[in-house]
């Protein structure tokens, strides 16, 4: 493993807004509050961004609202509203760099991921639900009598959405992509820790030319600001995407108005391998399952079951290639893992390396941080894991992979599926019934086969158990947004 020393400080990006944007404006909190975002790689803060809370959040509220229901919104045909997406999708793609290192300045991941993985990703979101904005047909209705009845898929109205810090401008072109679609208006909540690339993303939706109102932002944190919105009674849904505790706070709180919910949480997905599987594949697969965006990924394959036949040749692979993952300063472009988002997640991964290790895993590699300053963590691997160990039950969003063993397919499908999480897993096997016979038993929202983390934005994404709600991506998502109206017009003289 390479370590990071010390970070090296990449020179400040531009950074063009802090302010929030309501009604198509750019202003400060009305407390004039205002919250420090700060660099990972190097603790430093990179500035005072504005501090939304419930008074923030009616005025957000009542611009979404006011652009709902009248104004050029409502009015614009569903084609042009597909043209100021990819209008949106083509500005990004010009200021691709610039939001690039924003985002790496902001959380910490490797430049390299930014640009070739989020920002293109981003990009095909918003383009892929801009060919969805003319096509939200509704039926018609064959019913008894003579009368004519048919369905319109109509905008749910005004979209809260609450989004995490490990993919923000992701995370957001995922919830701006099936909203805008529909014709919905949106007041966005970005992750107090990684606000400044939405509120540049919000920028050029400005220069693209929605129309004000449309798209809200603002920024603060979730006991304030997102918890103002989740209970605001002009708010007509709720899209959360964050830790499962969180959304049950919010299903609580939103239980008043009995707003429209969905969910995409937490997991700790099974990530199996077989001893038919092409090994070289599935070290590579389990590798980026686990170590992608510092192990801060929903759905990180973090239990991986290994086929005990295998166990030995696997972990030895595996030790050589964490061991050589290149971890430090995000801004060089040869960096493979930077630092995790924030002290608070810092500290939670450091506490689970030190519970597992006490309650007897192997730590074979890592189990340290790595560098003095900024919240490097070294890769880590446990193997000797068992099912009742906190680190092979618990979320760690981390870079701790925990290794296990399994004799045979019945065990491991019922091990796979021994959790309250339910987002994702993937199967490593050369022999096709047993890949479709644990695509069908194992109970994850997502399955891979001899793959891990292939995302695409036509391709459903969410969780079942305590892993979600609803799904996002995909045609699916659009249901998210929108009403079904029925109409049925007499047709008797
Ligand atoms: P994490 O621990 O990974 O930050 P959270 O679920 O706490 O995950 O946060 C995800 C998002 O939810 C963030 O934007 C955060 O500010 C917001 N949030 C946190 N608590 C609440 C709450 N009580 N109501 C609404 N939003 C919240």
């Amino acid at each position: 493993m390479t370590t990071a020393t010390a970070p090296v400080p990449a020179s400040a990006p531009k950074i063009s807004q802090t302010q929030m944007l309501i009604d198509g404006e750019w202003r400060d909190s009305l407390s004039g509050a205002t919250f420090a975002t700060i660099n990972p790689a190097t603790e430093q803060r990179i500035a005072e961004v504005a501090a939304g809370d419930a008074a923030d959040i009616d005025l957000a509220v009542a611009a979404a609202r006011k652009a709902f229901e009248s104004g050029d919104w409502p009015k614009m045909d569903a084609r042009d509203r597909g043209k100021l997406m990819n209008r949106l999708a083509d500005l990004i793609e010009q200021h691709l760099e610039e939001l690039a290192v924003l985002e790496t300045f902001d959380n910490g991941k490797p430049i390299t991921d930014s640009r070739t993985a989020d920002l293109p990703l981003v990009v095909d979101c918003l383009r892929y639900y801009a060919g969805w904005a003319d096509k939200l047909e509704g039926k018609t209705i064959p019913i008894r009598g003579n009368y004519f009845c048919y369905t319109r898929h109509e905008p749910v109205g005004v979209a809260g959405q609450i989004i995490p810090w490990n993919f923000p401008l992701l995370m957001a072109a995922w919830k701006w992509g099936p909203a805008l679609a529909t014709g919905c208006t949106v007041v966005m909540k970005p992750a107090e820790q990684t606000p400044l690339s939405v509120l540049r993303m919000a920028e050029l939706a400005m220069e693209a030319g929605y129309p004000k109102g449309v798209i809200n932002i603002v920024p603060g944190y979730g006991e304030t600001a997102g918890a103002a919105l989740v209970k605001h009674p002009n708010v007509d849904k709720i899209a959360f995407t964050g830790e499962y505790k969180t959304a049950q706070i919010i299903m609580r709180e939103a239980a008043d108005t009995l707003k429209r919910l969905t969910f995409e949480l937490g997991g700790k997905s099974p990530n199996i391998i077989f001893a038919d599987a092409d090994l070289d594949a599935a070290v590579e697969g389990a590798y980026i399952g686990l170590y992608l965006n510092q192990g801060q990924c929903c759905c990180a394959g973090s239990r991986l079951l290994v086929d005990e036949s295998i166990h030995d040749d696997f972990v030895e692979r595996m030790v050589a290639k964490a061991q050589q993952r290149k971890v430090g300063d995000p801004f060089d472009p040869s960096t493979e893992q930077g630092p995790q988002v924030d002290k608070t997640q810092f500290e939670k991964i450091m506490g689970y390396i030190d519970v597992g290790k006490k309650q007897g895993a192997k730590c074979l590699v890592g189990g340290d941080r790595a560098a003095d300053t900024g919240y490097f963590v070294q890769p880590t691997i446990f193997d000797g894991v068992t099912d009742e160990m906190d680190i092979a039950k618990d979320e760690i969003f981390g870079p701790v992979m925990q290794i296990m063993k399994f004799k045979d397919v019945d065990e491991v499908i019922e091990r796979g599926n021994n959790t309250f999480y339910g987002l994702a897993a993937a199967v490593w096997t050369k022999d096709v019934a047993k890949a479709h016979r644990l695509a069908a038993a194992l109970r994850a929202g997502t399955i891979w086969v001899n793959c891990y983390d292939v995302f695409d934005a036509a391709a459903p994404f969410g969780g079942f158990k305590m892993s979600g709600q609803g799904r996002e991506l995909g045609e699916y998502a659009l249901r998210n947004y929108t009403e079904i109206k029925t109409v049925t017009v007499n047709l008797e003289d």
